[in-house]
C-alpha cells in the first residue's frame, strides 16, 4: 500500500514538474512572441519586415532555418528590395514568385499551418540547407482576403520540434499578424514608390487614384461586391479665390478634403482628381448607401461655415455625381470598367452642376431636380 502510494506520488510529482516545465516554456514562448509581434507591427518598411522575418524570427524562436516565399505578381516586393544594400534575396532565404501556384501545391488545399517531419521531395526546395540538416518543419501559409500571399518556413534539426498533429493556434495567430504586416508595409511601399500624395490636401493624388481604382475594381469583381464612385466638385470656387484670395482658397481645399475624409471608412479612398475636384471610392457600397453618404457630405458642407483668414465667414456648397462599377463579363478589362465608372460619375456631376449645383445626382437618375438619391 505504502509502495503503491509512493509510486503514485512519484508519478504525480513528475507529472507536475513536466506541466510546470511546459508552462514555463509556453510563458517564455509567449513573451518572445509578444516582443517579435511588436517589432513586426512597428516595421515601417517592407525590407525591415522581411529582415525581421528572416533573421530575428530565427533568433527569437531558436530555429536553425527560416525562409520566406512571397507572391509578387506586380514586382512590387522586387522593387522595394532592390534598394536594400547587401541583401541578396536568394541567399537571405527570400523567394519571390510570380503566382501562388507553387504554394497552393505545397499546402494542397489545406488552410492552416503544416507541422511534421522534413520530407526531401516536398521540402528541399524550400530551404537552402545541407542534406540532413533539417529533421522537422513548420510551414505557415500567409493569407489575406482569402488569397495566399506568401509562406513562411521554419526548419529544425530537432525531429521533435515540429510534430504533426500538435496544436497550431499560436502559429495561426502569428501567420495572421505577419500577413497583415506584409499587406500594410506593401501598401506603404506603393505610396512611397509612386509619390502619390497631393501636397496641398494630403489626400491621394490622381495617379494614386488610378492605381487604387484598378485594385478596388479587381477586389470587387473577385468577391462579387458593389463599388461606388463619387465625384465631388466645389461650386463656384473661382469666386472664392477671387473674393478671399488664393491662400484662403487653398485653406478651403484643405478643409474640404479633410472633412470628406472624416466622413469615410478606413477602407474607402479619397483623392484629389483636379483643382477643386475630389473623387471617392466606396467598396462594398451600393448606390442607395453611396447616395446617403454623398447627401450627408453635401448637407454638412452647405451648413458648415468656414472662416477666411480675415475671419470673414465663407459659405460653400459642393456638387456630387455618383456612379457604380458597371457589371460586365469576366473578359472585360479592369481599366475599361474604371474608365466607364469614372466617366459616369463625371457625367452625373455635370448634371448636378447643370441642375443648379449644391446637389447629389446618381447615374441613371431620371430627374436632375431631385436632390436625394434613392
Ligand atoms: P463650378 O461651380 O462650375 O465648379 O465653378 P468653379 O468656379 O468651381 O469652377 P472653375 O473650373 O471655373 O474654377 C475652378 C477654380 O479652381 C479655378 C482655379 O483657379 C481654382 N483652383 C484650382 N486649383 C487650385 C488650388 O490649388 N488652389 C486654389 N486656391 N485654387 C485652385
Ligand atoms: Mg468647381
Ligand atoms: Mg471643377
Amino acid at each position: 500500500m505504502n509502495n503503491h502510494l509512493r509510486s503514485e506520488n512519484d508519478f504525480l510529482r513528475q507529472r507536475l514538474e513536466a506541466l510546470l516545465c511546459e508552462a514555463r516554456q509556453n510563458e517564455s514562448k509567449m513573451r518572445r512572441f509578444d516582443q517579435l509581434q511588436h517589432r513586426l507591427i512597428g516595421a515601417d518598411s517592407l525590407p525591415e519586415l522581411i529582415h525581421l522575418l528572416l533573421f530575428e524570427y530565427r533568433v527569437v524562436f531558436e530555429v536553425e532555418f527560416v525562409t520566406l516565399a512571397l507572391v509578387d505578381r506586380e514586382y512590387e516586393v522586387t522593387r522595394a528590395m532592390e534598394n536594400v544594400p547587401g541583401d541578396d534575396a536568394a541567399e537571405s532565404g527570400l523567394t519571390l514568385l510570380q503566382s501562388p501556384d507553387a504554394l497552393l501545391a505545397l499546402y494542397d488545399g489545406k488552410r492552416g499551418p503544416h507541422l511534421g517531419a522534413f520530407d526531401p521531395i516536398h521540402h528541399r526546395a524550400l530551404f537552402n540547407a545541407p542534406p540532413g540538416a533539417i529533421a522537422s518543419v513548420a510551414l505557415l501559409p500567409l493569407t489575406r482576403h482569402g488569397e495566399l500571399i506568401g509562406s513562411l518556413h521554419s526548419g529544425s534539426a530537432n525531429p521533435e520540434r515540429y510534430i504533426a498533429g500538435c496544436g497550431t493556434d499560436f502559429l495561426e495567430r502569428l501567420a495572421e499578424i505577419i500577413a497583415i504586416c506584409l499587406e500594410n508595409t506593401l501598401a506603404q511601399e506603393r505610396l512611397k514608390m509612386l509619390g502619390l500624395t497631393d501636397a496641398l490636401t494630403g489626400v491621394q493624388n490622381r495617379r494614386c487614384f488610378d492605381h487604387r481604382c484598378l485594385v478596388e475594381i479587381s477586389q470587387a469583381r473577385r468577391h462579387d461586391q458593389p463599388l461606388a464612385c463619387m465625384f465631388l466638385d466645389i461650386d463656384k470656387f473661382k469666386h472664392i479665390n477671387d473674393t478671399y484670395g488664393h491662400p484662403t482658397g487653398d485653406e478651403v481645399l484643405m478643409s474640404v478634403a479633410s472633412f470628406i475624409q472624416s466622413q469615410l471608412r478606413v477602407g474607402d479612398t479619397i483623392a484629389r482628381y483636379g483643382g477643386e475636384e475630389f473623387v471617392v471610392l466606396l467598396p462594398q457600397t451600393d448606390l442607395r448607401h453611396a447616395g446617403q453618404i454623398a447627401e450627408r457630405i453635401r448637407t454638412c458642407i452647405a451648413e458648415k461655415q468656414l472662416s477666411a483668414i480675415s475671419g470673414q465667414p465663407i459659405n460653400l456648397t459642393i456638387s456630387i455625381g455618383i456612379s457604380m462599377l458597371p457589371v460586365e463579363g469576366p473578359a472585360a478589362e479592369n481599366r475599361h470598367l474604371a474608365d466607364r465608372m469614372v466617366a459616369a460619375a463625371d457625367k452625373a456631376l455635370y448634371r448636378a452642376k447643370n441642375g443648379g449645383r449644391n446637389r447629389v445626382v446618381c447615374e441613371h437618375d431620371a430627374s436632375i431636380k431631385q436632390q436625394n438619391c434613392p
